[in-house]
């Protein structure tokens, strides 16, 4: 199966589910593959290191000036200014501290990211995102105070469980907040989060294939 064959191949599931989006997710793939999936059709993107993003899609957004970026992974405070850059929506927000420093950096670089709120759903002590319970209220905060173009929420559910339990306290957390985009869903459960009404499912490993270990410094 090429690149081409995987995308085509999540598309039909697609069809039955008009809102929704494909992201692919290409942390760790270079710039040729990248580009064997922009010809194939994708149209969104996803990445979760900001140094990485800039390496890679500098040249990459020049040359496709239609794609989008979509910044998936934790986001440290002093790199927010480059995310914003680089980043069409910010997937990740999920402390105030970077909700200040965004601001700042939206009046200074004259950009206007979206952003979606970074639900912890599992309520997992090694991941980022605001607590299920204090969801309503920060989200009232970024749009109300911040003025943060907020329109949607994004999860990573908890791994070796059964992800719909997740799905659907996102989906009841988009909807109680009026939101009109739910990030949820990866390789190995889009279909489900279709199911419980994604609008942009992240999938990496099913188009581009296993990643290979990354150390990082
Ligand atoms: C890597 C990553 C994905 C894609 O995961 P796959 O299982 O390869 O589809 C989705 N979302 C986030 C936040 C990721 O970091």
């Amino acid at each position: 199966m090429t690149i081409a064959d995987n995308i085509n191949q999540i598309r039909e599931t697609l069809k039955d589910y008009p809102k929704a989006n494909l992201i692919a997710v290409s942390k760790t793939v270079e710039n040729e593959r990248i580009t064997q999936a922009i010809k194939a059709g994708c149209k969104i993107f996803g990445e979760n290191k900001v140094q990485e993003a800039q390496d890679k899609w500098t040249v990459l957004k020049s040359q496709y000036p239609d794609v989008k970026l979509h910044l998936i992974g934790h986001l440290q405070s002093n790199k927010a200014a480059e995310a914003i850059e680089i980043f069409d929506v910010i997937q990740t927000l999920g402390s105030e501290k970077l909700a200040e420093i965004f601001v700042k950096e939206i009046e200074k670089k004259k950009k206007h990211p979206e952003f979606f709120v970074q639900i912890n759903i599992g309520e997992e002590i090694q991941k980022s995102g605001v607590n299920p319970r204090d969801a309503k209220v920060f989200i009232r905060k970024m749009i109300d105070e911040y003025k943060l173009n907020v329109t949607g929420i994004m999860a990573i559910p908890p791994v070796n469980e059964d992800p719909a339990l997740y799905f659907a306290l996102m989906r009841k957390i988009q909807i109680e907040n009026n939101l009109k985009n739910l990030s949820i869903g990866m390789s190995s459960d889009y279909q489900t989060a279709l199911e419980f009404g994604a609008t942009h499912i992240r999938v990496g490993t099913a188009i581009f294939g296993e990643r290979q270990l990354v150390i990082s410094n």
